[in-house]
């Protein structure tokens, strides 16, 4: 078996990992680090969630740790800061015995101890595309001796529109350098960016563009003025440790944190609204459990690596099938186990269909038998279901985004069906954390559950209650659990045999 020890790394950056709990390399570490040591080029396709940093990081440090130049030597390019943070974090812990130093790049915050940090002169630079180009431009980020890149994330970086500022950063980096490329798929966009930027690259393909096998998924139809109440419901009946809840709008996500708030839970929330320092005090207050509920919007579905969230409850459906990746990514992390739960209106079920292409079966319906499918709108409700309307129609314009991206940002279709993908290979590596016990979710009885279609089971819906069909109780957990470990495998390939 495969183990830290036989990719011949420095004493320095072993004893990091022995300190960082490691114990034996996942697989995007176990195929990536022999590649990135030879110094080829390499393309990785890995899902958050599955070592891929580590995986970058240690042979980014070895190749620095082996010849001593000063200025810039490595770079990585990264969506978020969120993402930039995380890095960086793992490069101090992998490289704590190293001198070397690293400094993160974003905006969003001043600008100065940037330039104090690129003054002074740090080998290795996190850095988002948009203030890294400001650097340059004003002649604080010189990168012609940059052995190293990386671009992280690169799906994600294309969808927020970074791809012109990734490009003209490429024209500032020596073309006599070593690039690794990872990304959670691999779009023809990806491809195309790899072609223009890297040299033969090699191509690893690990966990596919599928959730975590450590994910359970459930689906939760529910008239769309009903969704607070059932997620209150669902909150008030399911056995949790920390809880990430996505919705649409950073707006939807500050009108919801109260009513979670009064509910009982403590709660924060997390957008693009924040500044960067309110954005680091949520994440550290939720990390920390403080905050037991987490409502955010997607500008979370990246970068956030806290290993407790038990559940990502989707409050509005994602808009894209990667989207929905990513957002579910921030559970079952390091082999612990997590929840999905996904509130569907009749107006999602397109994009179920959609992430239901993608994971290569359906996901199970859940219906609580005794949550009141049946309640009309009260007034205020039926003006939040005006108000979300108008909400879609103006985020659904192809100029605007979905997130906190930049203007350019490219808005991704509905119905961008990715391609499954292979089955996972054979023996995932052991990652730190240990398996959570089963927790009870909705108590057992209070569940049934509909593993069909949408087409095939009617909506629970006004007039209809679903509590008068015969649904034969069910623990969801189990019939969950059911799903974890069955292999992704699908015959859906898009027109170029990928995933
Ligand atoms: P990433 O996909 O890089 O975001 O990593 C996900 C989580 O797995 C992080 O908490 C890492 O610290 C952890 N991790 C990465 N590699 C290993 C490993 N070989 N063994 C145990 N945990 C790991």
């Amino acid at each position: 078996m495969i183990n830290f020890e036989s990719f011949n790394l420095d004493p320095r950056l072993l004893t990091g990992v022995v300190r960082e709990g490691y114990t034996t390399p996942t697989p995007i570490q176990a195929a990536a680090i022999p590649l990135a040591l030879s110094g080829a080029d390499l393309i990785g396709i890995a899902q958050t969630g599955t070592g891929k940093t580590a995986a970058f990081v240690l042979p980014m440090l070895q190749k620095l740790l082996g010849s001593q130049t000063s200025g810039t030597r490595a770079l990585i390019i990264t969506p978020t800061r969120e993402l930039a943070e995380q890095i960086h974090e793992t490069i101090k812990a992998l490289g704590a015995g190293t001198k070397l130093k690293s400094a993160t790049i974003y905006g969003g915050v001043s600008p100065l101890p940037q330039i104090r940090a690129l003054r002074a002169g740090v080998e290795i630079l996190v850095a988002c595309p948009g203030r890294l180009l400001d650097h340059i431009r004003q002649k604080h980020a010189k990168l012609r001796g940059v052995e190293i890149l990386v671009l992280d994330e690169a799906d994600r970086m294309l969808d927020m529109g970074f791809l012109p500022p990734v490009q003209d950063i490429l024209k500032e980096v020596s073309s006599n350098r070593q690039t690794l490329l990872f990304s959670a798929t691999f779009a023809p966009e990806i491809a195309r960016l790899a072609d223009q930027t890297m040299k033969n690259p090699q191509r690893i393909e690990v966990g596919l563009s599928r959730p975590a096998h450590t994910v359970s998924h459930a689906l939760f139809p529910v008239p769309a003025h009903l969704k607070s109440s059932l997620l209150m419901t669902l909150l008030s009946r399911t056995t949790t440790e920390s809880v990430l809840i996505f919705t649409r709008t950073k707006h939807r996500a500050e009108r919801l944190a109260p009513q979670v708030e009064q509910a009982g839970h403590k709660v924060t929330t997390l957008h693009s609204n924040k500044s960067q320092s309110q954005r680091q005090s949520a994440i550290k207050g939720f990390k920390d459990g403080r905050y037991q509920v987490m409502v955010a919007t997607d500008v979370a579905a990246r970068g956030i690596d806290v290993t407790s969230i038990s559940h990502v409850i989707n409050y509005d459906i994602p808009n894209s099938a990667d989207a929905y990746i990513h957002r579910v990514g921030r559970t079952g992390r390091a082999e612990k186990t997590g929840d999905a739960f996904t509130l569907v209106a009749p107006e999602d079920m397109g994009m179920v269909r959609t992430i239901e292409r993608m994971m290569g079966h359906p996901i199970p319906r859940q219906i609580l038998s005794s949550f009141d499918y049946t309640t009309s709108a009260t007034p205020s409700q039926a003006a939040e279901l005006r108000q979300q309307e108008s909400e879609r129609n103006r985020s659904s314009r192809p100029s605007r985004s979905h997130t906190s991206a930049p203007s350019r940002s490219r808005f991704k279709p509905a119905g961008d069906a990715r391609p499954a993908g292979h089955a996972r290979p054979a023996g995932h590596a052991t990652l730190r954390g240990q398996r959570t016990p089963p927790r009870s979710l909705p108590s057992q009885g209070t569940l049934s559950s509909q593993g069909t279609l949408p087409s095939e089971r009617p909506f629970p819906s006004q007039g209809k209650s679903p509590s008068s069909r015969q649904h034969a109780p069910l623990d969801v957990r189990s019939q969950a659990d059911g799903n974890r470990h069955k292999p992704h495998t699908s015959s859906h390939t898009d027109k170029d045999g990928n995933r």
